[in-house]
């Protein structure tokens, strides 16, 4: 037995997040402060400055909108900055203080410092977001070596109890806010990556987002305002869609019931029914985007969809019955759920890192993983006595196992040519300007000589992590230059981290072992939102008991108030 720490896996999900450890040989996922699985990746920053992280803070973004953050996970990678009640944050920073919560609560589960940690990202991610996810670790010190993709992940999670299998499977991940479809091959434990395909804007989030329109739609014809101009309104409308999206999992018909929904000058009680057939209608575009990166998936691993011999949903969003159909329908097969779809990548993620720490029980297991998209540099061509630029040329194909090194050579285009200037770009179109651009080097000081005798050749080296380096070296003098890329929006600098770093020791956090109190009161002020009447009246009063025993500090009182205001939440929310 070593001594050090194990390493841990996190999924950090845009709804939720997990932490998982291979505990005798089987991927756990630990509880959190609450007991529970899944954190909610949400950040509130309440009224006396402290900060709160998961299940409240969620229950927060509808009754305090303004100071509250969902779904950042989306922001990775961009500039956007966050202003909840003053406090200024960007997408790492809310995601580091999800990275800190996990750790905290599992230190406090296990007994035990967590030091490393292997973090899962949607393969779709690219290069931003990638070092985005690093940063946020960094800033919640975590040290983070390997980053993976989920669907690998899920693969590895499944590969475990597979592993004696041959199979060509699919691995379909919709999560809350991105869609990732990889297609793979487990043979006696070798998990290979054939192709990974996605978009990193479609996940479940935006299912909501199109019966939030829908219901915004009616109210806007019923009673003449626009719902989204109030923003408690419109957190409400979006969290009444959310659970009536998850209710139409199971059933075929839900009502969203709004009680005095400001609108306008005015407050409105709204019920509004909806069948599981008119919000398919309403999802029809997000089912074909799912349809078309399914397809792209196949055809870059040069499958059909009946080669498939299995096909893995995961995420919390292929709950949802039209997912299962259209899964069923492209691949002629009903998909396989042996893993809870939530818990699938977080426990892969477990795999990878006792893989990482060479844990001797999973000796016959290795994963390869690939590029998801083609990386490259800008190039120019002579038409006649024309040049023509802004040419993609790409270096390494998406679909290209890694980790890889690939070198192109690059010549001069004009008699005494002093300067080349390197532009790399990922993306999958001919010109560089559809593409994205990730950082740009001058090699200046070229030794003067005709048009096409000097060279330049460059290297991209793409790492398991799915992170570039890129490498040139002047041909004639051997120069070298290695480069990182830096002008990925939202890429941090060592520096940049520090800072981070001192924010966000500075930040007054909730203490973690109070949030059982904090999330009933919290989940119990969103429902008294939605609530009139008696049963508005009775949950009013169990807040009071309850806040009078937290006043009093009477810790039996505490418990016995806050389990019978728990009970009650469950019985009206039943009632909903
Ligand atoms: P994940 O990021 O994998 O945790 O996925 C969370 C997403 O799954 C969110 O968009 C949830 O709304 C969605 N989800 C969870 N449970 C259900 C359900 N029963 N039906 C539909 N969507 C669900």
């Amino acid at each position: 037995m070593s001594s050090r720490p194990p390493i841990f896996g996190i999924d950090l999900g845009t709804t939720f997040s997990l932490i998982s450890v291979l505990q005798d040989g089987v991927p756990v996922v630990l509880p959190n402060a609450l007991g529970e699985g899944l954190t909610a990746s949400a950040v509130s920053v309440m009224e006396d400055g402290r900060v709160l992280v998961g299940a409240p803070a969620r229950a927060r973004a509808t009754t305090h909108p303004e100071r509250t953050a969902l779904a950042f996970k989306r922001d990775m990678g961009t500039d956007r900055v966050y202003d909840l009640g003053g406090h200024r944050f960007t997408a790492p920073e809310l995601s580091a203080l999800v990275l800190q919560a996990l750790k905290h609560d599992a230190e406090a589960a296990l007994g035990m410092a967590i030091e490393e940690a292997v973090v899962t990202v949607p393969a779709y991610f690219d290069e931003a977001q990638r070092q985005a996810t690093r940063a946020a670790a960094q800033i919640a010190g975590l040290r983070v070596d390997r980053i993976i993709n989920e669907p690998t992940a899920a693969a590895l999670a499944y590969g475990l109890h597979e592993r004696h299998r041959e199979l060509t499977a699919v691995v379909l991940d919709l999560g809350g806010g991105t869609f990732d479809v990889t297609v793979l091959e487990l043979i006696e434990g070798v998990i290979e990556i054939q192709s990974s395909a996605g978009d990193s804007r479609l996940g479940g989030e935006d299912f909501v987002d199109l019966l939030a329109d829908r219901v915004a739609a009616r109210i806007e014809t019923s009673h003449g305002g626009d719902v989204r101009r109030h923003p408690q309104a419109w957190a409400r409308v979006r969290e009444a869609c959310e659970q009536a999206k998850r209710r139409l999992s199971s059933v075929e018909t839900t009502t969203v019931a709004l009680v005095e929904l400001p609108i306008g000058a005015a407050t409105a009680d709204l019920e509004i029914a909806f069948t599981r057939a008119e919000a398919e209608e309403a999802w029809a575009g997000l089912l074909e985007r799912i349809r078309t990166a399914v397809t792209r998936a196949l055809a870059d691993a040069r499958r059909r969809p009946e080669q498939i011999d299995e096909v893995l949903l995961v995420g919390g969003a292929t709950r949802m019955p039209c997912i299962t159909r259209l899964a069923a329908q492209i691949f002629g097969r009903l998909p396989l759920r042996h893993l809870p779809p939530d818990e699938a990548v977080a426990l892969g993620a477990a795999v990878q890192a006792a893989l990482k720490e060479g844990q001797a029980s999973l000796d016959d297991m290795v994963v390869t993983d690939v590029a998801p998209m083609t990386l490259g540099v800008e190039s120019a061509t002579a038409m006649g006595s024309r040049v023509v630029s802004g040419l993609f040329t790409p270096i390494l194909d998406r679909g290209t196992v890694i980790p890889v090194s690939r070198v192109k050579r690059f010549y001069t285009m004009s008699d005494g040519q002093r300067m080349i200037d390197v532009r790399v770009f990922q993306g999958e179109h001919s010109l560089c300007k559809d593409n994205r651009l990730l950082g740009r080097y001058e090699i200046s000081d070229l030794p003067p000589a005709p048009a096409g005798a000097e060279a330049v050749d460059i290297r991209f080296t793409y790492d398991l992590n799915g992170i570039l380096e890129v490498e040139t070296t002047l041909v004639s003098t051997g120069r070298q230059h290695a480069f990182v890329v830096q002008q990925t929006p939202g890429r941090l600098t060592p520096e940049q981290i520090a800072k981070a770093r001192e924010k966000m020791a500075a930040l007054k956090v909730h203490p973690r072992e109070l949030l059982p109190n904090t999330t009933a009161l919290a989940r119990a002020e969103a429902l008294h939102l939605e609530l009139v009447g008696a049963a508005r009246e009775e949950l009013a009063h169990a807040m009071a008991l309850f806040r009078g025993a937290l006043e009093q500090e009477n810790p039996d009182l505490i418990d016995a108030c806050r389990a019978r205001l728990t009970a009650l939440l469950g019985v009206l929310r039943r009632g909903d």
